[in-house]
């Protein structure tokens, strides 16, 4: 039998010290594009796949694959990997499920107070030089006197109600579809609709699945609080993006603050854009400097896996793919 050393290709930019790490096991191979037909030839012989956000790992590119043994999601989303095919294929799936949920879950807060105390709005009136009508039009409430309505208490949803909770002293609704389990913070489990009609702020912290495409539509936005905002750190494929503008222009919601978009990013002219009251981040909530670095880590699993080792962070949990003790 020859022995050869494990071929490891990478799509997307990963830092020296995790490439080294790699190196250690195999021949790491970079790829200068990311798309469907490169990716494919690219599988065909390798055993480890290493990819972050822009690269689409769909059912093809793993049927293209005849000895790939893992592929690495540097990050926390999934929806670029067809986790279904892998897991059919034998294949692990390993990401960094904890990587950005401090990072995130700063941007949700930061967003929650530049709504609540319009920072957005007066800093574009204080530039126009309308001080005082903009100091006269913002009297607003105190954070403690607001409810949060959290969808999704999963990593990031539960370290935004931490913030909220015991950082500001606000009431903490949630809804997720499993329970949470003790969670370190008082807050109460609603139904959506509930949610909807009482949280002064609704924030999203569900992936993007069947169950949560455009979650936030119309139907939905017609349930809000009237004056309520929102905000979305997730995936912008959670909320309809037309029927947002429509209930922004109408005032039925009193604002909203987006870090993702459906379509990424939004197309000059598009109502979204042109809608009152809204705070715009171009899909940053990972990008702080830990967060980043945290997602190296995503190499430990691969060597693990390559090594017959069980990874620590499997995309799913079951026999599949063994976990340690
Ligand atoms: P997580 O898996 O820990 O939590 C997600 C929670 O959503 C889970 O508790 C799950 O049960 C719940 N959920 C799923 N479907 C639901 C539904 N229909 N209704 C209610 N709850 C539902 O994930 P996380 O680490 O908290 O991350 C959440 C999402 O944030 C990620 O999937 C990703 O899309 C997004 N994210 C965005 C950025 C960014 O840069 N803006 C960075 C990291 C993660």
């Amino acid at each position: 039998m020859i022995n050869r050393p494990f071929r490891i290709v990478l799509t997307e930019a990963f830092d020296d010290t995790a490439v080294e790490k790699l190196r250690t096991v195999g021949e790491v191979v970079v790829l200068d594009a990311c798309d469907e037909a490169r990716l494919k030839e690219a599988v065909a012989d390798c055993d480890a796949l290493l990819v972050r956000t822009r690269t689409a790992v769909t059912r093809s590119v793993i049927e293209s694959a005849t000895r790939l043994r893992v592929i690495g999601r540097g990050g926390v989303g999934l929806e670029n990997i067809d986790v279904d095919a892998a897991r059919q294929r034998g294949i692990a799936v390993v990401y960094t499920p904890h990587a950005s949920t401090d990072a995130v879950a700063d941007l949700t807060v930061g967003m929650m107070i530049a709504l609540v105390r319009n920072i957005g709005r007066c800093d574009a009136m204080v530039r126009k030089g309308q001080f005082w009508e903009a100091r006269g039009g913002s009297c607003t409430r105190e954070m403690s006197e607001l409810t949060v309505g959290i969808v999704g208490m999963g990593r990031i949803g539960q370290a935004v109600a931490r913030r909220c909770r015991n950082g500001f002293g606000m009431t903490v609704l949630y809804n997720d579809i499993v329970s949470p389990g003790w969670l370190d913070f008082v807050s109460t489990p609603v139904s959506k609709g509930q949610l909807y009609a009482r949280a002064d702020v609704v924030t999203l912290h569900v992936p993007l699945t069947d169950s949560t495409r455009k979650l936030i539509d119309a139907a939905a936005l017609n349930q809000f609080k009237k004056g309520s905002v929102l905000i979305n750190t997730s995936r912008g494929g959670v909320v309809n993006s037309l029927a947002l503008a429509e209930a922004l222009e109408a005032g039925t919601l009193g604002g909203a603050a987006l870090d993702v978009f459906e379509p990424e990013p939004l197309p000059t002219g598009h109502p979204l854009l042109l809608a009152p009251n809204t705070v715009f981040t171009p899909h940053i909530g990972s990008r702080s400097v830990a967060g980043l670095a945290r997602m190296n880590d995503v190499v430990e699993d691969v060597v693990r896996v390559l090594q017959g080792r069980s990874p620590l962070y499997p995309a799913w949990l079951d026999e599949d793919v063994p976990i340690p003790p």
